[in-house]
């Protein structure tokens, strides 16, 4: 892999963390999202070669912060993804902090914002995280502030499918966290 290998990743992301910052400003009196709380980081996540890859040059470079952590985790159980399997995702330390916080994946990027996603019918509906707009709802945020997470996927996958092609890597694969996390 040569650096710019990347370039396409890292304008994807620049945009999401670019929508984020602007959505978070505008809506900050409505998001209870701070420092250590961690419900969103309860899975296991896999993500697609291209931010393995993006990841895992960090990692080679800066190495992983310990596990142990500092700071006073949070985790509502309002918030965790899948009640049946709370796994905390293996770049999590103990204090609710990501230790890959400036590559993490995109999927992390978007925690707490008023987000669209399909609702199964054909068409789509506001999510968001249950701490957050809790006081008036999502009913109140403009379409162009709710990112939607279907384009972003496809989005994403595109991105991927180009940087497999340039590298040799192979298209569509998947990797855990927690393998980059254990070399
Ligand atoms: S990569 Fe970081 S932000 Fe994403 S789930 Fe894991 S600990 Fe949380």
């Amino acid at each position: 892999m040569i650096p710019e290998d990347l370039d396409d990743y890292r304008r994807l992301v620049a945009r999401v963390d670019d929508h984020a910052e602007r959505v978070t400003a505008a809506w900050s009196h409505r998001f209870a999202c701070r420092s250590g709380c961690s419900g969103c980081c309860q899975r296991s996540l896999s993500v697609a070669g291209v931010e393995a890859s993006s990841i895992g040059a960090w990692i080679e470079e800066h190495g992983l912060a310990p596990e142990a952590g500092d700071g006073e985790p949070f985790v509502s159980p309002l918030t965790v993804v899948n009640p049946d399997d709370v796994t905390p995702c293996a770049m999590l330390d103990a204090g609710g902090q990501c230790r890959i916080y400036p590559v993490r994946p995109v999927i992390c990027r978007t925690h707490g914002l008023p987000v669209a996603i399909s609702d199964g019918e054909g068409g789509k509906r506001g999510d968001t995280c249950p701490l957050n707009f809790t006081e008036a709802g999502l009913g109140e945020v403009p379409s162009a502030d709710f990112l939607d997470l279907t384009t972003l996927d496809t989005v994403l996958a595109a991105v991927d499918l180009r940087f497999s092609l340039a590298t040799g890597s192979s298209p569509g694969e998947r990797v855990p966290l927690s393998d980059l996390a254990d070399r």
